[in-house]
Order: structure tokens, then sequence, then C-alpha cells
């Protein structure tokens, strides 16, 4: 497998609106989509920097994964998204390479991408998501 780019990075905000004002006014980015992930219980926010996203996640339940990650660590960067060709064939490679996964097989993220995540314990500690079209 060859990541392509990165294809975003993922952040737990606890309000998304305050965030998104400061990437707005600060860093004079502008948010181009605002969705829910009802799969996820969260509601994103999304910003380009050159091909890089910025995913800002606010989670719309307590008990969803960012409730959770935000109550265990605060707000701050919650994953990495690699942009893969085939995520479908990543997540088999990374799997047969020993990496423990969240996801065996794609699921359906933000943007209609398909998206599959490697577990942080056999990622040296950063959640790591692939993200492709198949
Ligand atoms: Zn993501």
């Amino acid at each position: 497998m060859k990541p392509t780019h990165i294809e975003h990075i993922g952040i737990a905000v606890t309000n998304l609106e305050e965030a998104t004002k400061y990437y707005e006014e600060v860093l004079g980015l502008e948010c181009y989509a605002v969705e829910e992930v009802a799969d996820q219980k969260v509601k994103t926010a999304f910003f380009m920097v050159g091909e890089t996203k910025i995913e800002l996640l606010e989670s719309t339940s307590a008990d969803g994964p960012i409730g959770k990650f935000i109550e265990k660590k605060g707000a701050g960067i919650h994953h990495i998204a690699f942009a893969m060709d085939n995520v479908t064939d990543a997540l088999k490679e990374a799997g047969e390479k020993g990496v423990r996964l969240i996801d065996k097989t794609p699921r359906s993220g933000a943007e209609g991408l398909k998206i599959g995540f490697l577990h942080p314990k056999s990622t040296l500690g950063v959640l790591t998501e692939f993200c492709g079209k198949k």
C-alpha cells in the first residue's frame, strides 16, 4: 500500500460553532461543509488546507467515540487519515502485517468516502484512518 497524501486530520472539539470561528477568523480558512454522521454520533465541519482537510468532530452523544475520547483526553487531535486508492485492500494488507484493525472492511464515512480505522495500540498511539473512494 502507499498513501497518496494526508486526507485529513480529525480534531475532537467540544463546540463545533466556536471551533469553526477559530479556524475561520484566526486561521482564515473557510468551512465548506457541515455534516452529521449518525453512525459515528458526530457532527463534522470541514476545512481545506492544500490537499488536506481539517475535520472538526463534535460528539452528538456522550457515549459516542468522540464523547468518550474528550472525557478521557480532552479536546485535541483525534486521528490522522491517509488517502488510499483502495481502502479494502489497504486494510487487508495492514491486517496481514499484524496490525490490529478496528474495521476489517471499510464502512461509510463523511463525504461518501469509504473509511477504515487501525487500532492505536498497533499504530504507536495514533488512531489511524484509511480513506478513499473504494
Ligand atoms: Zn476521519
